[in-house]
């Protein structure tokens, strides 16, 4: 049997014309540029529908009642004057493709983090400030796109680190440091214009563009720097934000050769409950000293052991490394993070001849940036 598509964009309707109900099985609707603002009650008895595509119209909000196009796969409203998401959507369990970008949106509802086929997931252009770390749970998800988020500080390195993730684009946001847990499976990451970013750690470095060099020398003034760890790189004076949950850094090579007992149990637990997330876990919730220990687990590694044959997951404390390309006319900074002194110590025996190390020291909050030079 064929399925039934309409064809009705730019036709100037300003209402989602009743007619609709006179196709059979109707699966597919492209509804772009008119002039609709509301999604009539209506529609949703129609739950044949597998793609809508509404992009570039007036609609000021989605109805709570969207949960009932229980067939959904696509759904495009992007271009629209929305300010927020019902929760419902959260319920449209065959969603894979969603794109909600251009509109006036600042937070994404939690309940999305049921969407676990969701492919594709666009909300660029909004007011976005964060991004719910429940994110992470749409295990499917392969393309992200966040860019031109103008007040957008964070990626959650749970989000960045989800298992199918192929494509990230974050451009003209206000990171102020990228996600080192970064998905093994990524091919494709746009950061273009974030320009409080001036190090790239390591797992960045395949995507790495001259572009990126255009790195200025601080930290926009307006971030909160209350629970941020930052360091001092001391051959350029240059202030690192390190990933926030950051606790303790260690230099190489160190006396020591471990991290921290407490990042071992993060470890094992993690390791233990890999397909649960720990607050859907009741059992395991309950042993947990809240927030401590779950807060920890909940938001996922921070890195990953920059030894690749080790990969290991690091969630408070690893040994660090800042190092610059040999002989190479980029100015770009580089950043490692190991598990241990001796993965830290594999990893320069075999990349000295690339690499070599910056030194630095941790910073603390009265560690100004000096005065930015004048225009010499
Ligand atoms: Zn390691």
């Amino acid at each position: 049997m064929n399925k039934t598509i309409l064809h009705w964009s730019y036709l100037n309707f300003k209402d989602v014309p009743m007619d609709l109900f006179l196709y059979e099985d109707l699966e597919e609707v492209y509804l772009k540029e008119n002039y609709i603002s509301v999604i009539p009650k209506w529609l949703l008895n129609i739950t044949t529908l597998k793609f809508i595509h509404l992009a570039g119209n007036n609609l000021g909000e989605l109805p709570m009642d969207i949960y009932m196009l229980e067939n959904l796969e696509f759904l495009d409203v992007s271009n629209n004057e929305l300010k927020e998401l019902p929760p419902t959507l959260g319920l449209l369990l065959n969603l894979q493709q969603l794109n909600v970008s251009g509109n006036q949106l600042s937070e994404l509802p939690v309940e999305l983090s049921s969407l676990r086929n969701l492919e594709q997931l666009n909300i660029a252009k909004n007011l976005f400030r964060r991004l719910p770390v429940q994110l992470s749970e749409c295990v499917r998800l392969n393309e992200l796109n966040v860019s031109d988020n103008e007040a957008l500080v964070h990626i959650p390195e749970r989000i960045s680190n989800l298992p199918m993730l192929q494509s990230l684009a974050a451009d003209r946001c206000a990171l102020i440091y990228l996600p080192a847990a970064l998905s093994k499976f990524m091919n494709h990451v746009r950061i273009f214009h974030n320009t409080a970013i001036n190090y790239i750690p390591m797992v960045y470095e395949r995507f790495y563009q001259n572009f990126y060099d255009n790195r200025q020398r601080t930290t926009p003034i307006s971030i909160n720097r209350k629970g941020l760890f930052w360091i001092r790189e001391l051959e350029t004076n240059c202030r690192l934000v390190l990933p926030v949950g950051t606790r303790t850094v260690f230099p190489v090579p160190s006396l020591e050769n471990r991290v921290t007992l407490y990042d071992d149990c993060l470890h094992a637990i993690q390791t233990l409950n890999r397909s649960t997330p720990v607050y859907e876990n009741s059992a395991l919730h309950r042993l947990l000293p809240e927030p401590y220990i779950s807060s920890h687990i909940n938001n996922g590694p921070i890195a990953r052991c920059t030894n690749t044959t080790c990969s290991r997951c690091l969630y408070t404390s690893y040994y660090f490394m800042v190092v610059k390309r040999r002989g190479s006319t980029s100015k770009q900074l580089f950043t490692c993070n190991f598990c241990t002194n001796r993965c830290a110590l594999l990893w320069l025996g075999s990349n000295e001849k690339k690499y070599y190390q910056l030194p630095w020291r941790v910073s603390d909050d009265d560690d100004d940036d000096p005065e930015p030079e004048s225009g010499k």
